[in-house]
């Protein structure tokens, strides 16, 4: 059989186990997909594979079954369909967002529209380690952002003002998760060191006495899964979404640069020095805030 080496060679297309067959893997960014999209995907895995589509766990669908030498006219027609081929090699990698704030209750940020920028500028990008990025709208994680080589949760930092006086009704104290906020003395007291920055509370008092106070965007780096899963360490925080882009942006330059392939990018950092890679990267993000206190890593859920 006629393989086109081209195509073959790209990131989203997978050497099945009986070689005869590949698993073509497509590019959606925050894993959206339009019905018009799904319909051609469908018709696409009907003409081209065995019928399946396989959905997979980076939030994008994958064609099983493909002949070689049908690769390109697959590609070609995946890109007429809006749903080009994905990536899968040491690349910059499908995109993971949670629905954020345009549909999510908890959410603090956008993560739908952070994964589109960050796609556009830096899907495909050749890289000497795989660099998978989720985003998070809040520290709920739903997408584990923290297993990831870089990682983004929406937080914001809840203030609770003396302005009016509290009735001590106690909805923020049923809503925090974390047992942050108690009432003494007929009133609700805050403590800051258990606080996740979800946000909650300040949705939950009626009366506004805890207002959002820095909502920003928490970037870790060096997570991962597989076979020696890591979590991510916190690495600076940034409150537009600009910033956060730019910050994604020095990362992955960083890592195109100085990393090598063959291993975990978490050991590299260690290598170099943890601290010493933050200050680099924050002497390029001036408005950058370090996340220096280990006590405030993201917590995880899995
Ligand atoms: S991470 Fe937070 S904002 Fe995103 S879907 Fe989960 S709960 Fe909602
Ligand atoms: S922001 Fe979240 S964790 Fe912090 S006090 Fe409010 S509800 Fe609790
Ligand atoms: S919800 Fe508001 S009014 Fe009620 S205890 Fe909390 S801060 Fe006080």
């Amino acid at each position: 059989m006629q393989r086109d080496i081209g195509i073959h060679m790209k990131g989203g297309v997978i050497t099945e186990r009986d070689s005869e067959f590949c698993t073509v893997r497509l590019r959606a960014p925050a894993g959206i997909f339009t019905a018009d999209q799904l319909r051609g995907i469908a018709a696409l895995a009907k003409k081209y594979g065995n019928g399946e589509v396989h959905g997979t766990t980076r939030q994008t669908l994958e064609i099983p079954h493909v002949k070689g030498d049908q690769l390109k006219k697959l590609a070609a027609a995946l890109e007429k369909n809006k749903t080009p081929v994905g990536s899968e090699k040491d690349e910059v990698v499908n995109i993971i967002a949670c629905p954020g704030n345009t549909r999510c209750k908890f959410a603090n940020i956008d993560s739908v529209s952070l994964a589109a920028k960050i796609d556009t500028k830096l899907f495909g990008k050749e890289m000497p380690v795989k660099m998978r990025i989720a985003i998070a709208g809040c520290p709920n994680a739903c997408t584990s952002p923290m297993l990831n080589e870089i990682g983004i949760i929406g937080r914001v930092r809840p203030v609770r003002t003396t302005e009016r006086m509290c009735t001590g009704c106690g909805n923020c104290v049923y809503y925090c998760k974390e047992d942050a906020i108690k009432i003494r003395n007929g009133i609700s007291v805050l403590d800051e060191s258990k606080c996740v920055q979800c946000g909650v509370c300040v949705q939950s008092c009626h009366y506004d006495l805890i207002r959002p106070e820095h909502r920003h965007f928490l970037i870790t780096v060096g997570g991962r899964r597989g076979r020696h899963p890591k979590i991510g360490r916190s690495l600076l925080t940034v409150e537009t979404e600009e910033q956060a882009m730019f910050v994604v942006e020095k990362i992955v330059d960083w890592v195109y640069r100085r990393a090598w392939s063959g291993r975990l990018l978490s050991e590299q950092l260690d290598d170099i020095h943890f601290d010493k890679f933050r200050e680099e990267i924050v002497k390029k993000v001036p408005e950058a805030q370090p996340v220096v206190d280990e006590g405030s890593q993201p917590k995880m859920e899995v």
